[in-house]
């Protein structure tokens, strides 16, 4: 710098290099609105080549074939991917466990991901290192206070007829409305015209929605909301039983009882199972490894506190970094 007379800070120097390679290269953003154009240049310019898009479009496509709830916007969302004839043929092979258009309309249920399990094992992860009888212990313990924790969560706080979460996700449906217009056909069933230009059928006595929505998740979906007020009923009044707070009771109702101390317990006089070999695996212990990756990344952290330090002085020259 100083062989150029030019006077300059490094923080000015690193931001007019980002500015001259932004105007060279263009920036990242400007890129991507340049990706499909740059596959139709490869097309045409090497006839029969296959390119293929993917990334976080499929992944979109694939989140919104899944989210699908009728077979009809399902088959709209596959065609959309543009898949080869294998992978369609795979995701089609019937997609009973992913896709909502195709799950069974009874358990009034229409979560893509359950989390029971991992939150659960998470919970419990303390406990799963321990002796059998250890670890037993603790995960009774922690599911006779959880389940209390629940009852008496009912019984202060929730007052209404419904479940606090499935009363926001109604009134989410509820805020909708105003994208349909309901045309009465008699007292119970309703046409609803929406302005996306698609339209449903609501059977009000039989609950259901041809988007298959309140069927699936027994909450009236925004074309039924629309109908209900239409017909000067409560939306709250057509959830499904399932999720009213006293269903939520009856599943709580059973409490899991205390037990006493292994010395107050009664001897059976039984042969004991065999425990497992507790045997040392191959390799490296797990712990271990944890341990030399915290001691690389606090050498790793020190050193670049040492980089800063110097950098402030004056000291230190890019390369020392790494
Ligand atoms: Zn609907």
């Amino acid at each position: 710098m100083n062989q150029l007379r030019c006077h300059i800070s490094r923080d000015q120097a690193y931001r007019a290099k980002r500015q001259a390679l932004k105007k060279l290269e263009g920036s990242p953003e400007q890129q991507f609105t340049k990706l499909w154009d740059y596959a139709e240049e490869l097309r045409r310019t090497n006839p029969g080549s296959t390119i293929i898009l993917g990334g976080l479009a499929y992944k979109n496509a694939l989140w919104k074939a899944a989210r699908a709830s009728t077979v009809g916007e399902f088959k709209l969302r596959m065609e959309e991917k543009q898949l080869n004839q294998d992978a369609f043929d795979w995701f089609n092979d019937p997609p009973t466990e992913w896709s909502k258009s195709h799950f069974n309309e009874f358990p009034k249920c229409d979560i893509l991901l359950n989390n029971c399990c991992e939150s659960f094992n998470g919970n419990i992860m303390d406990a799963r290192d321990k002796p059998i009888l250890t670890m037993l212990e603790w995960i009774r313990e922690y599911l006779m206070r959880r389940l209390q924790e629940n009852r008496e969560k009912t019984s202060k706080k929730w007052k209404d007829t419904l479940c606090p979460k499935i009363k926001k996700l109604l009134q989410k449906n509820v805020d909708k409305i105003g994208d349909c217009i309901p045309i009465k056909a008699n007292d119970r069933h309703y046409q609803i015209s929406c302005y996306d230009g698609n339209q449903y059928s609501v059977d009000l006595e039989m609950r259901t929605c041809t988007c298959r929505i309140w069927q699936l998740s027994g909450i009236p979906c925004k074309h039924a909301c629309s109908a209900i007020f239409n017909q000067n009923l409560q939306p709250e009044d057509m959830v499904h039983p399932y999720y009213n707070v006293d269903t939520y009771k009856q599943v709580y109702e059973h409490a899991i009882l205390p037990i006493s101390g292994q010395t107050l317990w009664s001897e059976t006089g039984l042969v004991p199972p065999l425990p497992p070999n507790f045997g040392r695996g191959p390799g490296r212990p797990a712990g271990a490894k944890k341990g030399l990756m915290s001691q690389m990344l606090k050498q790793q952290r020190n050193h670049v506190k040492t980089y800063q330090v110097k950098e402030a002085k004056g000291e230190a020259p890019l390369q020392d970094m790494w």
